[in-house]
């Protein structure tokens, strides 16, 4: 369905790719996204926003007609991705509003992630029809940031799931089997990258969705070829979606620990799993670390509005005796348990945050965050950067086949994150930005290493 051409899937500006010299990233210690471990001395050539050339660094003569980078002792590693993040729904990253949902609000977030090194996000639900316009704005150039990829509104139930505050424009609630498809039929109209559907009875206090509703809605998804992402808490429900033939689970089961035989069932249905290690973690991560707020780091992706609310005198200590920080640390727990268990037996695991949904999970400090927790539930530094790269570009490239993002190799969009310390070493050197490039366009002011 999706006939308009994505080659022009980018948001630098046109006139500054068409002046761009290739440049040359000299002497880098290279992590591909691959999942290959890191290789010293390389040279990355990259034109019109696509990577030219991956080679050993020259040592005598230096290449004539390119601007050269010199990367000695700093490491490369690819943009990072987003599969799981929504636009316009906080005011300031600090207030859920049914009016955030403006061009200036948006536009300002996919700076803030570009600015932190991830340079694609998919916006998974919840989007007024105005992300149409945006992602075309920025296929022509238009439109500076992230490269947004798009669920659209998404599917939610009436009363129901998702329980968040937006304008009614942004979020379909049908009541039944047909309606949940021509819903769908809109949605593919407009050409979203992908259908986002909420499956969730909040621990039996709300209605969950109808499964005669999500299994119209997956099958005339399926007519479309768009992939389904589902939100999902507990093991039943994901079990209800995989015999409805659900493709991405967009978040981590965590009612229940996970069996091999699960992981199997993910693996012989070809299902994705976006863990969002960072999303219950985020509820009580600053009143029980206030130390974390502390770099620039934070203080500038969170924002004046944000850090107040989680500065104020008495937000700790009532944060850490709200019933929900209970639940979420349990809900913690599980989610960790299960991402190791479904990543060593094989399934296909995605990387993202859920960052914008809700204050706290900040767009870009919150990508770094669940790279963290994926060392902290087990995975190595270099297993936890391939995730949000190499893995993730994989998940999109089966998403929008003519996109090519998330690894260092030639043909590939060049999104490129220059390191000045080795995160395979420690993976909250992550945070040592020197240099972001976004389609082999430098980023201005990236985030703050400190
Ligand atoms: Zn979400």
């Amino acid at each position: 369905m999706r006939t308009l051409a994505c080659a022009l899937m980018f948001s630098a500006s046109l006139a500054a790719l068409a002046q761009q010299k290739a440049i040359l990233l000299h002497d880098a210690a290279l992590v591909d996204g691959t999942g290959a471990q890191v290789r010293p001395h390389v040279d990355i050539t990259f034109r019109k926003g696509y990577i030219d050339s991956v080679r050993p660094a020259f040592t005598k003569d230096a290449p004539k007609n390119v601007e050269i980078v010199n990367c000695t002792g700093k490491t490369v590693i690819p943009g990072l991705i987003s599969a799981h993040s929504h636009l316009g729904i906080l005011l300031d990253n600090a207030t859920p509003s049914p009016n955030a949902y403006t061009t200036e609000n948006v536009t300002k977030a996919l700076n803030q992630f570009e600015r932190y090194g991830v340079t694609t996000i998919v916006s998974l639900g919840l989007n007024r029809d105005l992300v149409y316009q945006l992602r075309d704005q920025q296929r022509e150039g238009n439109l500076g940031g992230a490269t947004i990829l798009t669920a659209g509104r998404g599917i939610g139930v009436p009363k129901g799931a998702p329980g968040l505050d937006v304008a009614p424009d942004q979020i379909y609630r049908p009541a039944n089997a047909e309606e949940a498809r021509k819903d769908v039929d809109e949605m593919a109209s407009h050409h979203v990258d992908l259908i986002k559907m909420w499956l969730d009875s909040g621990h039996g206090k709300i209605p969950a969705m109808d499964p005669a509703v999500y299994t119209a809605l997956i099958e005339e998804a399926h007519k479309h070829h768009l992939k389904v992402a589902a939100h999902v808490y507990t093991l039943a429900d994901a079990k209800s979606l995989i015999n409805a033939n659900v493709d991405i689970f967009a978040h981590s089961v965590r009612d229940h620990v996970v069996d091999p035989g699960f992981a199997q069932t993910l693996i012989d249905h070809k299902i994705w799993y976006i863990p969002t290690l960072a999303l219950d973690e985020a509820f009580y991560l600053y009143a029980e670390d206030p130390a974390i707020m502390k770099s620039e780091f934070f203080q500038q992706a969170a924002g004046p509005e944000l850090l107040a609310k989680l500065q104020a005198p008495d937000y700790a200590e009532k944060t850490m005796a709200a019933a929900q920080t209970e639940q979420a640390k349990k809900d913690h727990e599980i989610a960790m348990k299960n991402l190791k268990t479904l990543y060593d037996a094989g399934v296909s695991i995605g990387f993202g945050t859920d960052s914008g949904a809700v204050p706290g999970r900040i767009p870009g400090f919150t990508e770094h965050r669940e790279l963290a927790d994926l060392v902290s539930a087990g995975l190595t530094p270099l297993q936890a950067i391939t995730l949000a790269t190499g893995e993730n570009g994989r998940l999109l490239h089966e998403i929008n086949s003519k996109l090519n993002v998330g690894l260092i190799k030639d043909g590939y969009s060049a999104d490129i994150i220059i390191l000045s310390a080795d995160p395979l070493m420690d993976v909250h050197n992550t945070h040592k930005i020197d240099a972001v490039y976004h389609h082999g366009v430098l980023v201005p002011n990236p985030a703050p290493q400190n």
